[in-house]
């Protein structure tokens, strides 16, 4: 018997990177999950079922788009309907765009503040009335450093975890009595698409090379001069499921090998 076996957990944004973690994480330990997200249909089928064999719990597909309020009530019912309850919530789906300011295009600033931000209280509201019935849950947000300190370029992206930041606390108060807590946790870097993906751009805004992209900007914000890793993230979130973690509310973890410490 897992830690969380008899718990179901939705996870948004997670056919790839830490999203895929945290879900491998909660099957890992015995719970259900809805996975959600982007990418091929073969590519995300082979990722469910391999939940299913590997862990052997149940793995559901939902192609919900976080732009879209209605197909985040929707990936919330799902869940309800093939497991019974969402327990365990994470926010977690999200990209990035890498611009000056005056240049940030205006639809992307929308898409960032959808995506990063309103997707996570579309899907809270849709899932605290189960929560609060069943008298348990956990909301995890994924933030960022960026949501305590700015880069420059990012200027929706800081914007958005910031936004969370405050969206985790605000929730928190509200469902304290419920047994149900909400906190963020925030990784510095962690080597995945989304970060290979912004490569290119940094490399323009800044006029560096690839590897000074890296070393310069990326590692040179983290003192340990390492990549976060996306199951010592999970495994964070795993540690706020549990009944040891039953007090930690409104918080906002780091997870950045000292990035905001300085
Ligand atoms: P990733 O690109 O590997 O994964 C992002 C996931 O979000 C994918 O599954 C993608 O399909 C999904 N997604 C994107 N747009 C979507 C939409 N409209 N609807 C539904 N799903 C959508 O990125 P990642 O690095 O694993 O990022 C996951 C979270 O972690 C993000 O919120 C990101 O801001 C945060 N984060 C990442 C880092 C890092 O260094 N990688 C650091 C701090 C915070």
């Amino acid at each position: 018997m897992g830690t969380l076996s008899g718990k179901n957990a939705v996870v948004t944004g997670s056919t790839s990177g830490i999203g895929l973690a945290y879900a491998r994480a909660f099957a890992a330990a015995g719970a259900n999950v809805v996975i959600n997200g982007f990418g091929s249909p073969e590519d995300i089928e082979k990722e469910r079922a391999k939940i299913e064999s590997d862990f052997g719990v149940k793995a559901v597909y939902s192609p919900a788009d976080m732009t879209k309020p209605v197909e985040i009530a929707g990936m919330i019912a799902l869940g309800e309907k093939s497991f019974g309850s969402v327990d365990i919530l994470v926010n977690n789906a999200g990209i990035q765009f890498v611009s000056p300011i005056e240049e940030f295009p205006p639809e992307k600033w929308d898409q960032i503040i959808a995506i990063n931000l309103s997707s996570a209280f579309h899907a809270i509201r849709a899932a605290v009335p189960g929560m609060k019935k069943k008298g348990w849950g956990r909301i995890i947000n994924t933030a960022s450093a960026h949501s305590l300190v700015a880069s420059p370029f990012k200027s929706a992206y800081v914007s958005a975890k910031h936004g969370i930041a405050g969206l985790t606390k605000t929730v928190a108060l509200e469902v304290a009595t419920n047994k149900i807590t909400c906190n963020c946790i925030s990784p510095g870097y962690v080597w995945t698409p989304l970060v290979e993906k912004q490569i290119p751009d940094t490399m323009k805004a800044r006029n560096l090379t690839r590897e000074q992209v890296i070393n310069d900007v990326l590692l040179d914000a983290q003192p340990t001069k390492e990549f976060v890793t996306s199951e010592q993230v999970a495994a964070l979130a795993l540690f706020l499921c549990g009944d040891d973690a039953a007090q930690i509310t409104g918080t906002n973890l780091s997870i950045d090998g000292g990035w905001t410490a300085e």
